[in-house]
């Protein structure tokens, strides 16, 4: 299944877009169908939304008015390493209910981010592991929190202990503190569950150079599993069992292995993987900044026959 997104300027446009789903036959048998085809570009390349278009077309907080899906996911970044031109590092907005969790928190990932969200009203944060394409733009955001005259509550950011460790050294002792007002960081222990916000969450901690913590989210009936950077591993298809949708790395194309330390995956891989855990969709992510990512998708597909989505900044997909 191709994605459906379509770059579509005018409320009308849209509603057409999210109207014209249309499940294959084939896959209608599936318990959890990932509505693949309700996606919309609210900015991308060839049509950027400015922020006042969508403020006019979708409200305050970027949400597409009228139609409010149990769980949400915006790609905000889709490289991995460094940004794509005009692009970001990994992250992901999940919204359910009026909470909004960010996943990982690359590289040029805070100016995508506020294209959908004010970045106050981000109520949580959670982090995979301390590269900086995954956990750089904390210290802008920072910075935001920082200057604004009243004060923020502290904002949780969920992550291995690293990343708190990367994100302080950025600052002399004095920023160190302040860094250590504006967050509340909760280290999180791999395979320990627990709860944000309506998130019942789940971690496993999978194969890359630095503890990477995958995470599986499920609120309101959804299920969704994020690998983080992580080599192969049988522990993601656990982590994701099931899951309506399963985003994961997809840094190589084949071959681009060959010769390296396992501790990322081919689209093939991701692909296999998703066949394993019986996801309902899967999202390629992470892609290497100078690979094809049609490539990536058709390497995947040879394996992978379910709906099939690149990650692509602006990209809007409804979990179910
Ligand atoms: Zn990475
Ligand atoms: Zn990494």
């Amino acid at each position: 299944m191709t994605a459906r997104g379509v770059a579509a300027r005018s409320k009308a446009d849209r509603r057409r877009v999210l109207s014209s789903c249309v499940i294959p036959e084939r896959l209608k048998d599936r318990e959890a169908v990932h509505t693949s085809c309700r996606q919309v570009y609210l900015g991308g390349d060839e049509t950027p939304a400015s922020p006042s278009e969508l403020e006019s077309v979708d409200g305050p907080d970027g949400r597409l008015s009228g139609y409010h899906p149990a769980m949400e996911l915006t790609i905000l970044g889709a490289s991995g390493a460094w940004p794509a031109p005009g692009g970001a590092a990994n992250g992901f907005l999940v919204r359910t209910g009026g909470y909004h969790l960010v996943l990982d928190f690359g590289m040029a990932l805070l100016p995508n981010l506020q294209r959908y969200l004010p970045h106050e009203q981000i109520d949580a944060i959670f982090i995979s592991h301390e590269h900086w394409d995954h956990c750089l733009d904390l210290y802008p955001l920072f910075l935001a929190r920082f200057f604004r005259s009243d004060p923020l509550p502290p904002l949780p950011v969920l992550a291995p202990a690293g990343v708190f460790d990367r994100i302080m050294a950025m600052e002399d002792e004095e920023g160190a503190g302040e860094i250590r007002k504006s967050f509340e960081f909760r280290k999180v222990e791999p395979g320990v569950d627990f709860e944000v916000g309506p998130f019942a969450v789940r971690t496993s901690l999978l194969p890359h150079w630095v503890p990477n913590l995958g995470v599986r989210l499920e609120a309101e009936n959804r299920a969704l599993a994020y690998t983080g950077d992580t080599g192969t591993s049988r522990d993601i298809e656990t982590l994701a069992r099931e899951a309506d949708v399963l985003i994961a790395e997809a840094s190589w194309l084949d071959g681009q292995d060959e010769g390296r330390d396992p501790y990322h995956l081919t689209a093939r891989q991701a692909g296999i993987h998703a066949v394993g855990a019986n996801v309902g969709g899967l999202v390629l992510a992470h892609f290497w900044p100078t690979n094809d990512r049609e490539v990536s998708r058709e390497q995947a597909a040879e394996v992978w026959e379910g709906p099939l989505t690149l990650a692509e900044e602006g990209l809007v997909l409804e979990v179910a």
